[in-house]
């Protein structure tokens, strides 16, 4: 489908006095074919930095240590040195000669005097991350099947069972360049517009980094997305602990069709309405729930993966409300 068919979504002039300002003032740097590596790059390590920060403050800020998925799990100085030692040997030896190869080669980017609509870039962003989640689920799903693939290239990603933010790019090269390459090539095929792209690509760094952050905030895309349609932070913690589970990087629809779907582990913000979760329990007579005390917090642990999926979902979106009362 081509997402900028006005027919198709409509028109609206929203982002145009943006696109327009964009244009008309920075048209050199956006035209460059660097700039798209150089907004990834530089959204991935602003995107870390408050992680990152929330765990150097550790139990300091322990207000935020309530929301970490695996409490008794804190990167040390050793492993956030040696993810920044793989990030920086990828951007040096991978990203950085792919970036002077493009900026030698391609030529400069025309930029179109039509903004998108407002729908059309959403739609945009939202089409692409469908389509990366499938081929990402596919390349993960063989990289942890194959051995050799696992070995090669996939386990050095799997170093560490309790992620944070600094390990969403602790990857091989051949993932790394792959990863890169649906990121680039997607926007192309579903035709969208350079606004829609570079969107997408600032919104996929954050859901990426979210996803390996290892805090699990009343504010996560798990959270404001109901039903349990998009997996998130909880969900990738999961596949770091159970590496045969929770293949999709952002949707949960691949792993239940697949079968790899487990349910991520209940975090504190649910702990707000534990008698409520105890009746829910009896309730819909799901069994095989381990009730664990850990430091005077009650961590429950569902260990059946269905039917508990969506009513898990409606119940958090209970809770958050509930919360903010
Ligand atoms: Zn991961
Ligand atoms: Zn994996």
């Amino acid at each position: 489908m081509d997402l900028a068919d006005t027919s198709v979504l409509g028109r609206d002039n929203v982002l145009q006095p943006l696109w327009d300002s964009l244009r008309l003032n920075y048209r050199d740097y956006l035209r460059s074919p660097l700039f798209p590596v150089v907004l990834t790059v530089s959204s991935y390590f602003i995107i870390c930095l408050p992680y990152l920060v929330c765990d150097i403050m550790g139990d300091s800020w322990a207000w935020v240590q309530r929301f970490k998925i695996q409490p008794s799990r804190r990167p040390t100085a050793t492993t956030l040195l040696h993810c920044a030692g793989v990030t920086s040997y990828n951007h040096v030896f991978l990203v950085l000669p792919a970036s002077v190869a493009q900026w030698a080669w391609r030529p400069p980017l025309d930029l179109p005097e039509q903004a998108p609509s407002l729908l059309e870039l959403v739609a945009g962003v939202i089409g692409n991350l469908l389509l990366f989640d499938f081929q990402y689920f596919i390349w993960h799903l063989l990289h942890h099947r194959i051995r050799w693939l696992y070995v090669t290239f996939h386990a050095i990603h799997h170093k560490y069972s309790s992620p944070f933010a600094l390990a969403t790019q602790c990857l091989g090269g051949w993932e790394l360049v792959t990863v890169g390459f649906w990121t680039t090539l997607n926007p192309v095929i579903l035709r969208c517009h350079l606004l829609t792209t570079w969107a997408f690509m600032v919104v996929h760094v954050y859901v990426s980094v979210e996803d390996h952050c290892g805090y699990d905030f009343p504010w996560s895309t798990s959270r404001l997305i109901p039903f349990g349609i998009y997996g998130g932070p909880s969900k990738h913690d999961v596949h770091h602990q159970k590496p045969n589970t929770n293949f999709a990087p952002h949707f949960s629809h691949w792993d239940k069709i697949f079968g790899t779907n487990t349910v991520p582990y209940l975090t504190c913000v649910d702990m707000y309405c534990f008698p409520l979760l105890t009746d829910l329990v009896k309730l819909l007579s799901v069994r095989h729930v381990l009730f664990l005390w850990r430091q005077n917090e009650i961590t429950v642990r569902i260990i059946s993966s269905v039917p508990f999926s969506h009513i898990q979902t409606i119940y958090r979106f209970i809770c958050c409300i509930l919360h903010y009362l």
